[in-house]
């Protein structure tokens, strides 16, 4: 019998060190403590409850919301020896009973279930007659109705926990770290004195950039060509696209092996190793390459395709750099990845037996991310700061070395910028928010700011030439860099920071990545229902062209039955 977390890790995972934040949760779950971990995509919340489950005596529950999610861990449990099983609409009533049965005799660890699954009386008997010691509720934010993944199903947890005899300890896991949806988790699951344990989602030695170019395979070649000895991954959407990427890369005397789920696993497992162990530099693979998969010198990492959301791209392309060296990560865009992943969404479900509600709110959670996504691969803002957003982490700052900061903004001596807003802070005496603070550098002539005579304040309009969006940046910055801060509260003023000080003295130097003021935008808006094809080519077209002058925003909205047309068409 296997006793502590670190040999749970080598034995089942292979994996020596326990990553940020994991040991503190598995530490605190072990001892009988509730845990809210919030870690982003790829940082290994599966681990966070998988290890003490296998030290827990007794059954773990795990609450997932996605079929798909489910088969994927257990299948990938089951691979390393550990026993779990799951329960949702997929399995027929008699599946569900052998399952149940198997349960009883102690056959699994863990048991992945769907939220609608636990109060069913069946399940709710089974649970009674065996012990379930922990429950792991995963993709916790789908129980608050703020974020936009909201499961009704989700709140019948807590009906689930009060009715089994002994409450087990509970852990809630999500990637989602705004403070309403944090809270709600941690009320509507009623977590008993929590460890609440938030990592940080940057990854500061990654750069990003996307790009579009007109011959993809062009664009990997000259990449690749600059970089002979060093390690990348290149993912593509097809297995098509994988033969078809690795071969013309073997042809051209790269060192190229490929890994995706049509090759026997005998080929899968031989081509891993050549790449784990360097002996190919490069990786060209499905998104079913890289699960527990830990290799550090991962220079670069290019996706072929736009994957179909935020999350399997970061974690995708969080494969990079984990040895904290500089590592890029690059986007190749084509209007007709949308497309594709949207054919994807709109099929992919057939096979599960969901009902008929559960499918359209499956379909439009995953339309509304493709379309997150697809605003990536067209923002004009830094590609850190989008990615950071997405994942509900605040950052004002700018990195200044992602493909959108190099081309969209420079480098600006804003040191006397700087004092200016500190000095105008503190003639407000600090009392005031930044769209005020804004306001009054700008000498804006707004009727408050005459009611509150804050024009009369030495500070008023001493930027009346500095954009509204510039200072915001400017504001923003120096938030996230210390010099000013923010007070709590449903209204919070402006505040001079800790580094505020080191501004005010003669050597004071502060440069930041501004943004460029813009050129007036072309805005091309199509929202139609194009079923002809003379429109369908020519918005083909047209979003050609904005992909290559890279200006415009060229997403374009189709509704459903459209798509499955073009799809249909290509
Ligand atoms: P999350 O659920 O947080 O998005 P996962 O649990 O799916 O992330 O883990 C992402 C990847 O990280 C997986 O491939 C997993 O095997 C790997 N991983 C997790 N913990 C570790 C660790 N301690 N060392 C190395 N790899 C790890
Ligand atoms: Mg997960």
């Amino acid at each position: 019998m296997i006793q502590d977390k670190y040999s749970v890790l080598q034995t089942y995972f292979g994996y020596s060190e326990f990553r940020e934040g994991q040991t503190e949760i598995i530490d605190a779950l072990i001892s009988g403590q509730d845990v809210l971990g919030i870690m982003p995509t790829g940082a290994g919340k599966s681990l966070c409850y998988q290890v003490p489950a296998l030290l827990f005596e007794g059954l773990t529950v795990v609450v997932s919301p996605l079929i798909s999610l489910m088969k994927d861990q257990v299948t990938a449990l089951n691979q390393v020896g550990i026993p779990a099983a799951f329960l949702n609409s997929s399995l027929t009533p008699s599946q569900q009973g052998k399952m149940m049965q198997n349960a009883r005799n102690n056959q699994y660890k863990l048991i992945y279930v769907a939220p609608e699954q636990l109060t069913t009386p069946r399940f709710l008997e089974f649970s009674r007659t065996v012990t379930i010691a922990f429950v792991s509720v995963d993709e916790a934010h789908c129980v608050s109705q703020w974020g936009q993944d909201f499961r009704p199903g989700y709140l019948q947890i807590n009906d689930y926990l009060a009715a089994l005899p002994k409450r087990p300890i509970v852990g809630a896991f999500t990637a989602t770290a705004t403070n309403l949806v944090k809270e709600d988790i941690s009320q509507l699951l009623r977590l008993r004195d929590p460890l609440t344990l938030t990592t940080g989602f940057d990854r500061k030695n990654l750069s990003f950039a996307v790009e579009k170019p007109k011959d993809k395979f062009r664009f990997v070649q000259d990449y690749v060509a600059k970089r002979e000895d060093i390690s990348g991954i290149i993912y593509c959407q097809s297995r098509k696209n994988v033969e078809d990427v690795c071969q013309r890369l073997s042809d051209l005397g790269h060192e190229a092996t490929r890994y995706h789920a049509g090759l026997a696993s005998d080929e899968r497992r031989a081509n891993q190793e050549l790449f784990v162990t360097d002996k190919m530099k490069l990786m060209v693979a499905t998104n079913a390459f890289g699960m527990g998969i830990d290799k550090s010198n991962v220079a670069f990492v290019i996706h072929y395709n736009m994957p179909k959301n935020m999350e399997s791209y970061y974690q995708e392309a969080g494969r990079a750099g984990r040895d904290g060296s500089p590592a890029e990560c690059i986007l190749l865009y084509s209007g007709r990845d949308v497309v594709t992943n949207q054919y994807f969404i709109d099929n992919d479900i057939e096979d599960d037996q969901l009902s008929e509600a559960e499918r359209e709110a499956f379909k439009k959670h995953e339309q509304e991310r493709l379309k997150r996504m697809s605003f990536y691969c067209f923002t004009q803002d830094c590609l850190r700061h989008y990615i950071l957003n997405y994942f509900g982490e605040a950052s004002g700052n700018y990195c200044g070395n992602c493909s959108n900061c190099l081309t969209n903004f420079e480098k600006v001596d804003v040191t006397l910028s700087a004092q200016k807003i500190i000095s105008c802070v503190k003639r407000l005496r600090e009392n005031f928010g930044t769209k005020m603070v804004i306001d009054v550098l700008r000498g804006s002539e707004q009727k408050r700011i005459k009611t509150l005579r804050l024009d009369n304040v030495s500070t008023y309009g001493i930027m009346k030439d500095t954009s509204e969006k510039q200072l915001r940046h400017m504001v923003e910055f120096m938030l996230a860099e210390g010099y000013l801060i923010t007070s709590d509260g449903q209204y919070p003023v402006l505040q001079l920071g800790f580094r505020a000080k080191d501004l005010l003295t003669p050597q004071a130097n502060l440069m930041m990545n501004l943004a460029k003021e813009e050129a007036p935008k072309k805005k091309v808006a199509v929202t139609d229902d194009v079923v002809n094809p003379a429109l369908f080519a020519r918005l083909q077209i047209l979003r050609r062209e904005f992909a290559d002058e890279q200006k415009v925003p060229a997403y374009i909205v189709f509704n459903d039955a459209t798509l499955r047309e073009m799809s249909a068409r290509l």
